[in-house]
């Protein structure tokens, strides 16, 4: 089996979220079932230059706007599987790898060049697994390339979609000199007056996936479907969910390399030297019998913040330490600048993207994670705070609702605390029962100990892609 899969982040390359975790971790757990997977992405500025360990393919011919360009794409097999960036500076040497006037053109240059990479090494992949709005052209255009290139007759394709919320709009009058000019692409990409990545991926694609069995249903649904909801729907015969894979060579409290002590379900003893690192690191008072609430996620709508925007006094009331890690819209930068500011004492935040060590010891300092997401199509944070003995407390909406199980204290079940409608006082609620039983030891390191035994490991993932690649395979 030959898979190619296109992503527009990775780890260890480049991140901005939950995609980078998934795309870096999913080629090797595939790579352990003889998988044959070979990693696609853009070589950013941001890319640390000594992670390409392996040299370069040379001269790739790419057909763009009725010129050929000749392009490389550095080797690196540091993901633990084969991983090739694609240089080409007038597109990716840019001070952020999203939010720029022309993304479309960015990443349909991107998926272009990487259909190219493919027929120059000779590697006629089973299946292209495309990721996300970028990767949406890669979709349609390995569709129009069926009709008329040998090479992809036998390929088919799934995309895989980690956020309906960002459909990679653009206007339809470029879809021309993109070169999906043309009934059918034209068709796909159509969207209201626009034109749409996503859209054009959904469409085109031989099967889709999405990164929670819940999401799969929810974005079938007004609420959730970003207007794509009829679509998804359409196609739901062809609609599966995967809950994400947690990377434990990463993100393992045991053997973990940033934190300040490592720790484990048997011995939880560093944890306490964890937290206090982290309250120096943020020059919050060493008090470690307060509790530490924390949140890490961008900020954007989608995370909740306006709830806890509504309810910033109140969880202060509750005598609790708050710890944030974020970058994002400047609204939600200067709410908690002016929380940080009114209790300096209580508020530890740090605006922008930290990259991985600040991440992890967070995790591992703090006793309960805050996930209120108004959606969240898997989140990956609350399964890293499981096994960092830090008790998530989560809306109950897609992958939140899969991963995480409300504590019971009648029988000692649970992981975390789940509310439902996405409401402030029900947060507040959630968090004052989180505090309740964080006063309870015994029902606490039972909360504790559930979630630091949960197996979310890639394994169990990477084998239910490849039953889905199998049964792509015969359509
Ligand atoms: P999403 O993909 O919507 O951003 P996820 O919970 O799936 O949400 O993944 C978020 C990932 O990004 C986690 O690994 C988290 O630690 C990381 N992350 C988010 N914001 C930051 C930040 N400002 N600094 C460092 N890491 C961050």
């Amino acid at each position: 089996m030959r898979v190619a899969i296109l992503t527009s982040e990775a780890v260890p390359f480049a991140k901005t979220g939950g995609l980078a975790d998934v795309s870096g971790a999913l080629p090797k757990a595939l790579s352990e079932l003889d998988v044959e997977a070979k990693l696609i992405l853009p070589l950013y500025d941001q890319v640390d230059r000594t992670l390409l360990n392996g040299g370069s393919v040379e001269n790739v011919r790419v057909e763009w706007r009725g010129q050929v360009h000749l392009v490389r794409f550095w080797y690196s097999d540091v993901a633990g599987a084969p991983a090739y960036l694609l240089e080409a500076p007038e597109f990716f040497a840019r001070s952020t790898i999203y939010g720029h006037n022309d993304d479309h053109i960015r990443f349909a240059f991107f998926s272009r060049a990487a259909l190219a990479l493919l027929k120059h090494l000779s590697f006629e992949p089973d299946i292209v697994h495309a990721n996300d709005w970028p990767c949406g052209f890669a979709i349609a255009e390995l569709n129009a390339r069926r009709r008329y290139d040998e090479f992809f007759q036998k390929t088919r394709s799934l995309f895989s979609l980690h956020n309906v919320g960002y459909q990679g709009l653009f206007d339809a009058g470029d879809l021309w000199w993109l070169g999906f000019g043309d009934p059918p692409e034209r068709d796909y990409f159509a969207l209201d007056r626009h034109a749409s990545a996503l859209k054009a991926g959904i469409m085109a694609a031989d099967a889709l996936s999405t990164v929670s069995p819940r999401y799969a249903r929810e974005i079938q649904t007004r609420d959730q479907g970003h207007g794509l909801e009829w679509l998804l729907r359409a196609r739901k015969d062809r609609l599966a969910g995967i809950t994400n894979g947690v990377d434990y060579t990463i993100w393992n409290p045991e053997t973990d390399p940033h934190i300040a002590a490592n720790f484990s379900a048997a011995d939880l003893s560093g944890k306490r030297e964890c937290k206090l690192d982290l309250l120096r690191r943020f020059a919050l008072p060493e008090e470690p019998e307060r509790p530490i609430i924390a949140i890490i996620s961008r900020l954007v709508g989608q995370k909740g913040y306006d709830l806890i925007r509504q309810i910033s006094g109140s969880i202060l009331e509750t005598g609790c330490f708050f710890i944030a890690l974020g970058a994002g819209a400047k609204e939600y930068e200067d709410f908690l600048q002016r929380w940080h500011d009114a209790a300096p004492g209580r508020v530890g935040i740090y605006k922008g993207y930290a990259g991985e060590p600040l991440a992890h010891q967070i995790e591992a300092g703090a006793d309960m994670f805050l996930m209120p997401s108004l959606y969240e199509p898997c989140g990956l944070n609350q399964m890293y705070s499981m096994r960092y003995a830090t008790v998530p407390i989560v809306r109950a909406t897609g992958g939140l609702d899969d991963t995480v199980r409300q504590f019971n204290p009648a029988d000692g079940s649970g992981t975390g605390f789940k509310f439902g409608p996405y409401e402030a006082g029900a947060l507040l609620e959630k968090i004052r029962e989180a505090l309740y039983f964080y006063a309870r030891p015994e029902a606490w390191q039972k909360i504790q100990h559930n979630g630091m035994v949960v197996d979310n490991s890639w394994e169990a993932a990477a084998k239910k892609y490849l039953e889905l690649y199998l049964e792509i395979q015969k359509l």
